[in-house]
């Protein structure tokens, strides 16, 4: 019954006109797509064609990357007027890469100041170049940016809410999205599908790709006296401690009108409110007279999923679990993995005009993605689970991010997405350091324990 329906689908939308080729429009093909013989059946009469669910940063871009490679995108949004809630911060590398306009940033932050459990403070923008900055944007000023140029591209945007997918059983039928959109029910059928509808991922769940555990982030955006917005005019504050998170850290990010304040926490969730509370109370005199505008949650992926790709369904961004532990970035790496992923259709398929396989996605997307980003991922985690286990090592975190080298080694791996090039003997020096530094903050903290019992 359900791929009768499918096929009736599918011979409804082979008419469908295809959506016309209009310019480019910003987005700049990579000099390594180039397109190869593919063993693929061709597709007649028409383009491949692909739904891609979710207009976020990793939805617009994939959106962007396939249809100005000729397969015939259509891309769901269910509430394009909002705003995920987010922080903003995004690195210098992606004004580049995803030409995103200088009016769209906020602020350019040029101070980081991080602050340990017992308020040691350490200033973190000492190795910044003249030009370099942290970019703070508001999510729904550069999602709704994205989704307009994938748009010009060639995308079709549908304002809607997916509610269900139907993966067919056989290899070449197609799979069929059900969506509501002004208020009715309808259907699309596709050649392939991608997931870029965020950490609760519908696309996930239909094509049963698992589970991955989640944080919480918790944030209010307010409104401050000019006189106290001043001071958060370039500087964007990190709080660690107990009280702010067990496991995580806490922000202050500046805004055009107003601060992000928030934090976040995987292990203890229903407690998400008195750590919020808590980074209040330690940023108090900062926020005095402010006034809270918007209060906002959401989950952040804490793993990739167990399954990224099923069949010609592939997951990106949040979706597939793309966010880095420690820092909780995940921004930049939806954006990429959808570009990726929409690049890895468009050449398996010769620029839409082939079928693809479950092979072609996990070669041309997942491997690259793995290759690439995996190491960053796992050492990402080592720092979190060393560096946020308890005061004592906070504190030797901070005091380590005192060091130049630290700074600048994290700032230009954090900026640009690739490792600094290091220096043996300042490495040793790192390493030795850290372990001073944890060793040390340990055994102030016990003693400290002492003291207070
Ligand atoms: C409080 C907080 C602060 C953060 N701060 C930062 C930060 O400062 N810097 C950073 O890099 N990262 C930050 N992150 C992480 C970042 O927000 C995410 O990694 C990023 O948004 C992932 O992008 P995405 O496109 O994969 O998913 P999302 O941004 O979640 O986009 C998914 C989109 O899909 C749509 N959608 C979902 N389901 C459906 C459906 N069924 N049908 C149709 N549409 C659907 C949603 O409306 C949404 O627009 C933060 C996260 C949180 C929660």
């Amino acid at each position: 019954m359900a791929s009768q329906a499918a096929h009736h689908l599918h011979s409804h939308f082979t008419s469908l006109p295809l959506p016309s080729r209009r310019p480019r429009n910003g987005y700049s093909a990579p000099r390594s797509l180039t397109v190869t013989a593919s063993k693929n059946p061709p597709i007649q009469g028409r383009k491949l064609r692909a739904a891609v669910v979710g207009g976020g940063p990793a939805g617009s871009s994939t959106a962007e990357a396939l249809a100005s490679g000729g397969v015939e995108t259509f891309l769901f949004e269910r509430s394009p007027a909002d705003a995920k809630p987010c922080g903003g911060a995004i690195p210098l590398c992606m004004l580049d890469e995803f030409r995103i306009p200088l009016r769209l940033v906020d602020r350019h932050v040029t101070e980081m100041r991080i602050i340990s459990p017992s308020n040691l403070t350490v200033d973190f923008g000492k190795t910044l170049q003249p030009g370099e900055f942290i970019a703070m944007v508001r999510r729904e000023v550069l999602d709704s940016f994205l989704r307009s140029r994938a748009e010009s591209a060639g995308a079709s945007l549908i304002t809607g809410l997916v509610t269900d997918l139907e993966v067919p059983t056989s290899g070449s039928a197609p799979y069929v999205v059900h969506y509501i959109s002004n208020s009715s029910r309808r259907t699309l059928a596709v050649d392939v599908v991608v997931g870029a509808d965020g950490a609760n991922s519908r696309v996930a769940k239909s094509i049963k790709a698992g589970d991955y555990s989640c944080a919480i982030a918790f944030q209010e955006r307010i409104r401050l006296p000019d006189e106290k917005m001043e001071y958060y005019q370039n500087l964007a504050e990190m709080y660690l401690g107990d009280d702010v998170s067990p496991d995580f850290y806490a922000w202050v990010f500046p805004k055009c009108d107003h601060v992000a304040v928030g934090t976040g926490t995987v292990c203890s969730k229903p407690d998400i409110k008195a750590f919020q509370r808590g980074m209040r109370e330690r940023v108090k005199p900062k926020i005095a007279g402010g006034k809270v505008i918007k209060v906002e949650a959401h989950p952040i992926p804490e793993h990739p999923r167990p399954v990224r790709v099923l069949g010609r369904a592939a997951l990106v961004g949040d979706a597939a679990g793309y966010v880095t532990k420690c820092s909780g970035e995940g921004i930049y790496f939806a954006a990429k993995s959808g570009r990726m992923c929409g690049e890895a259709i468009v050449k398996a398929s010769e620029g839409g005009m082939r079928a693809v396989t479950e092979e072609d996605l996990r070669r041309e997307y997942l491997r690259e993605w793995d290759a690439r980003y995996l190491s960053t991922y796992r050492l990402l985690d080592l720092l979190q689970s060393v560096f946020y286990r308890s005061n004592a090592t906070r504190e030797a975190l901070v005091e380590l991010c005192g060091g130049e080298y630290v700074q600048r080694m994290s700032l230009d791996s954090y900026m640009y997405k690739r490792l600094a090039a290091g220096n043996r003997w300042e490495d040793v020096k790192m390493a030795a350091n850290t372990v001073g530094s944890l060793l040390r903050c340990q055994i102030m903290g016990r003693r400290m324990e002492a003291l207070k019992a």
